[in-house]
C-alpha cells in the first residue's frame, strides 16, 4: 500500500454531540488520557485557563462559564491518528457546531443517562443525518441514578430514529455500579474504584460463567447473566456496515469521570469508525486517496493568541497530502497563496505542520483573504459543497460611541464576522451596519472583542428586521427591478452577496408573493 493510503486508512475524524452537561469535556479530557496526550485528568479546562491567563477572550469564556472557541486536537492511538474536532457546547454558537460537523467523517453522542435525549442532541443528530455521518453512542454518569438502559436505548431509537446495538452493558447504576460488560468480547470491567485511569488487564474478568464473578459480584453477578441473555435476545447486534450507513449506532455505558467504559468505546472506534470518506463538489466526488492535494475551510478563528494577532482558518484535508511551505490555489479569489507557517492540533502543543493527511486538520495563518467554506488545491478548479451558512434570527444595528473609529468598526465587524459566528449586512442605502445572529449572546460576543481586540466601544440596538433571506434570480432584468423596489431592506452580506433584510415575516411572505420570480434562500451554502 502507498504511505497515503496507510496514513488514509489510520486516520479517524470525528467530532462529539451532546447536550451541555452531558459530559462532553470530560469523555474528551479521558480520549485524550488514554491516547497519551495528556498526563492528568482535570487538565482540558485547566490548562486551556492557564496558558491564556493572558487572553480577555478566555475571559470572557470565563466569565460566562461557557466555551465559545472549538479546537481540534489530534493524538495517536494503538497506531491510528485520531483528530477529535471540539465543538462550542453553548446553544448561541450552533452555527459553528454545524459547520465543524461537515469537516468529520463520524461522531460520538454522549448521552447523560439520568436525563436521555435531550433537545440538543437532538438538533445535531439532524444534522449528523443530513451526510448519514456514522454515529457512536455513549451513555454516560452511569455512576449516578439514572434511567433504566433498556429504556434509554429505546429513546434514542425512537426520538433519534436510529437503531441500537449495544456493544457494553452497565453491571448496577448509582451506588450499585460495579462496572461494565463487554458483549462481543465477554469479558469484564469492574471499576477499579476512583478516577484514576485504570491499565488495560486492571479488573478484568474473562467470561460471563466465570466463578470469579460471582466471588466479586454477589447477586449482581447472576442478575448480570440474565441481563445479557434477554439484552442478546431482544436488541439489535452490530452491524458495521449499517452503522457506517448512519442507520444504526453501536451503544456503550459507562462514567467518564471514572473512567469506565471509555477505552471500550475508544478501542471500538478505532476499528470501526470509518476512514477519511469522499467528498462532493459542484463538478465530481474527490476521493481522500487522490494524490493531489484538496480541502475546505470550515471554521476560521480570530485572534487565538493574542501576541500574535493572527487569524487562522482551519482547512479540512480531503486528499492528497499537504507539505510545509507548499504552493496553493484558493479558488474563490483564483490566487495562489504560499503559506509557510501552518499548524497542527497535537493536544498536547500547537504545532508546526511538516505533513498532513486526509482527516487531518491544517490551521493555516491568514489576513482575511480566507472564509468559512472555501476551497483550496494544488490546482484544480473544485469547490466542496455543504458547507451551511444560517439566516440569522436577531438584527442590530452596530453604534459607535465615537464616530472617528468608523475604519476601525468596520475591519473589526468584517474580520469577526468571517469566522462565521455573526454576520454581517451592509445595507443598499445609508452606510449602517447590521449584525445577524442567532443567538443573543453573539452579541455581546462581538461587542467584547470589538473593545478589547479592536479598540473600539461599539453598542447594538435593535435593527428593522426580523429574519433574512439571500435572493437569486435567473432573470437579471427581474433582479433589477426587484433591487429597485426593495432597495430599502436590501443589504449585501461579507462576500458581497445580496440579501432581504425582512421587518416581518408577514412581509417576507408578501414579497415572496408578489415576486414569484424571485428566490428566497434561507441558507447561503459557502
Ligand atoms: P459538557 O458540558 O458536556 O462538556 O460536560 P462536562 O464534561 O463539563 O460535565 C458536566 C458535569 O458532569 C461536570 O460537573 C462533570 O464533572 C460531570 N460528569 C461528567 N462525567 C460524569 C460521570 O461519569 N459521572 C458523574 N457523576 N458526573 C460526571
Amino acid at each position: 500500500m502507498s504511505k497515503l493510503r496507510t496514513e488514509i486508512a489510520r486516520r479517524r475524524t470525528f467530532a462529539i454531540i451532546s447536550h451541555p452537561d452531558a459530559g462532553k469535556t470530560t469523555v474528551t479530557e479521558k480520549l485524550l488520557l488514554y491516547g497519551g496526550a495528556i498526563q492528568l485528568a482535570g487538565t482540558v479546562k485547566g490548562r486551556k485557563a492557564a496558558r491564556y491567563a493572558t487572553s480577555d477572550w478566555l475571559e470572557l469564556e470565563k466569565q460566562r462559564g461557557i466555551s465559545v472557541t472549538s479546537s481540534v486536537m489530534q493524538f495517536p492511538y494503538q497506531g491510528f491518528i485520531v483528530n477529535l474536532l471540539d465543538t462550542p457546547g453553548h446553544e448561541d454558537f450552533s452555527e459553528d457546531t454545524y459547520r465543524t460537523l461537515t469537516a468529520v467523517d463520524s461522531a460520538l453522542m454522549v448521552i447523560d443517562s439520568a436525563k436521555g435525549v435531550e433537545e440538543r442532541t437532538i438538533k445535531l443528530m439532524d444534522v449528523c443525518r443530513l451526510r448519514a455521518t456514522p454515529i457512536m453512542t455513549f451513555m454516560n454518569k452511569l455512576d449516578r441514578e439514572g434511567r433504566d438502559p433498556i429504556s434509554l436505548m429505546d429513546e434514542v431509537e425512537k426520538v433519534l430514529k436510529i437503531r441500537c446495538a449495544p456493544i457494553t452493558w452497565p453491571i448496577g447504576m448509582g451506588k450499585s455500579f460495579r462496572g461494565i460488560y463487554h458483549l462481543p468480547l465477554d469479558q469484564v470491567r469492574l471499576s477499579a474504584g476512583g478516577p484514576h485511569s485504570p491499565t488495560k488487564e486492571e479488573g478484568i474478568i474473562k467470561g460471563l460463567n466465570n466463578p470469579e464473578l460471582d466471588k466479586r459480584l454477589g447477586l449482581q453477578a447472576e442478575q448480570l447473566r440474565e441481563e445479557v441473555e434477554l439484552l442478546r435476545e431482544a436488541s439489535h447486534s452490530f452491524d458495521v456496515e449499517a452503522y457506517r450507513r448512519g442507520e444504526l449506532t453501536p451503544v456503550f455505558f459507562g462514567s467518564a469521570i471514572n473512567n469506565l467504559g471509555i477505552r471500550e468505546l475508544l478501542e471500538s472506534f478505532v476499528e470501526h469508525a470509518p476512514p477519511p470518506q469522499p467528498r462532493e463538489t459542484t463538478t465530481r466526488v474527490v476521493d481522500s486517496g487522490e494524490p493531489m492535494l484538496t480541502g475546505f475551510v470550515f471554521k476560521i478563528q480570530a485572534n487565538m493568541d493574542p501576541n500574535h494577532r493572527d487569524r487562522i482558518a482551519f482547512l479540512r484535508v480531503c486528499s492528497g497530502v499537504y507539505r510545509k511551505s507548499m504552493k496553493l490555489r484558493h479558488l474563490r479569489s483564483n490566487k495562489e497563496l504560499r503559506i509557510a507557517n501552518a499548524i497542527t492540533f497535537m493536544a498536547s502543543e500547537r504545532e508546526h505542520v511538516q505533513e498532513a493527511y486526509p482527516g487531518d486538520i491544517v490551521g493555516l495563518y491568514n489576513h482575511g483573504t480566507i472564509q468559512v467554506g472555501d476551497t483550496l488545491t494544488e490546482g484544480e478548479e473544485l469547490k466542496f459543497t455543504g458547507i451551511p451558512n444560517f439566516a440569522p434570527e436577531l438584527f442590530r444595528l452596530a453604534l459607535l460611541q465615537n464616530p472617528m473609529r468608523m475604519k476601525a468598526l468596520q475591519k473589526g465587524l468584517i474580520q469577526l464576522c468571517e469566522e462565521g459566528a455573526s454576520q454581517l449586512f451592509r445595507p443598499l442605502t445609508g452606510n449602517e451596519l447590521v449584525v445577524g445572529a442567532l443567538g443573543i449572546l453573539q452579541f455581546d460576543v462581538v461587542a467584547f472583542r470589538l473593545k478589547h481586540e479592536y479598540g473600539v466601544d461599539c453598542r447594538f440596538e435593535s435593527a428593522n428586521a426580523v429574519t433574512a433571506r439571500w435572493v437569486s434570480c435567473d432573470d437579471p432584468e427581474r433582479l433589477e427591478a426587484f433591487k429597485e423596489r426593495n432597495r430599502g431592506h436590501l443589504a449585501l452580506d461579507i462576500c458581497g452577496d445580496l440579501a432581504y433584510l425582512a421587518p416581518s415575516r408577514v412581509n417576507l411572505e408578501l414579497t415572496a408573493e408578489r415576486w414569484p420570480e424571485i428566490r428566497f434562500h434561507a441558507t447561503r451554502e459557502h
